[in-house]
């Protein structure tokens, strides 16, 4: 959170929450979990079961449950919230798809077809399962030069050793495997044995049970690294993997990372690849350049409480209007 939004956190009352009711949210989870896992450890931190269901009576309290085919039918809607995840985590099946059928909520759930089935992983889930591994060893200095030579960067502390791994360029990931092998990490154990990302067959299982998917792209780069003609090839070529493999006719896609730098050019043609495209991202409650971009907030944080959270992005939203930057800008 920014220092705005820190103070308009502080000053935000629960009970503002009935007067913010005028338009349809959109929060984001990634996976919900009561333990720690080695791959997410040490990139953020989410909710535990109990807190995700709070979250749930708050939103149903407050909200309607938005169903996804009232987006792909361009139905108007407000006071709703649909619910998304990024990743395509295995918690989306094993903890979150059973809550959320429980209640009766549907949702949708942005997904990298590389992870799919366990074979590969996202580098930076390596890169958490190496801090993991270092810290179990209490970071040893020697070992901690090694890998800082593998990657290319200087350190002056651990804390300093851990910002700098964990924000290692994409173009540097093969570079992650190689400390992997360095610290004897068998990674393809790891994969098969924890199988931290959603399989095939579970994909299929939610959909039957009236969940949706949407593309992530195929690798989860941070699209600002790549050209334009890999941004868009590495976005199109995870919607239409989803088709492929489960005949959906839709198209979601969520971006990774962040929607900040996507160009309008790029934008333009995704729209051209499919009109009835839905893209989400992750700017809060601001307005984007065309009515088919969605943006999301996080409800992640364990720490946050979820109504002064929802009162805080509406605070937010008027002090944007405030100041001009409601509207997106994109060139
Ligand atoms: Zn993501």
């Amino acid at each position: 959170m920014g220092i705005v939004k820190n103070i308009l956190y502080k000053s935000a009352s629960k009970s503002f929450l009935s007067a913010f009711k005028n338009q349809s949210i959109f929060p984001y989870y990634h996976l919900v979990k009561d333990k720690s896992v080695a791959h997410i450890e040490h990139l953020y931190e989410f909710k535990n079961t109990q807190q995700f269901s709070h979250d749930l009576e708050i939103l149903v309290g407050n909200y309607k449950a938005m169903h996804p085919k009232d987006l792909i039918e361009n139905q108007k809607s407000i006071n709703t919230f649909l619910l998304t995840f990024d990743d395509g985590l295995e918690e989306i099946y094993s903890v979150i798809f059973p809550i959320l059928k429980q209640k009766n909520i549907s949702a949708v759930f942005f997904i990298n077809p590389n992870f799919v089935d366990n074979t590969v992983g996202l580098y930076k889930h390596y890169i958490s399962i190496i801090i993991t591994h270092l810290k179990k060893n209490h970071f040893p200095i020697e070992t901690l030069r090694q890998i800082s030579s593998i990657l290319n960067f200087t350190f002056d502390s651990t804390a300093d050793f851990k910002k700098k791994i964990i924000s290692i360029k994409y173009a540097d990931r093969e570079k992650v495997n190689e400390v992997l092998d360095y610290l004897n990490l068998d990674i393809e154990m790891y994969l098969q044995t924890e199988k931290p990302y959603i399989s095939k067959s579970q994909i299929q299982e939610m959909m039957d049970a009236g969940f949706y998917f949407g593309g992530h792209t195929m690798d989860h780069p941070p699209l600002h690294q790549l050209s334009h003609e890999e941004q868009k090839k590495e976005i199109i070529d995870s919607i239409q993997w989803l088709k492929q493999n489960f005949g959906i006719k839709y198209s979601f896609f969520a971006f990774p990372f962040s929607d900040k730098l996507i160009s309008k050019k790029l934008l333009q043609e995704l729209f051209e690849f499919d009109k009835d495209l839905k893209v989400f991202g992750n700017s809060g409650l601001k307005k984007d350049i065309d009515q088919r971009i969605i943006q999301r907030f996080s409800l992640e944080n364990p720490h946050k409480d979820t109504e002064r959270q929802i009162v805080t992005e509406n605070l937010y939203k008027s002090f944007n209007k405030l100041i001009g930057t409601y509207n997106i800008k994109r060139t």
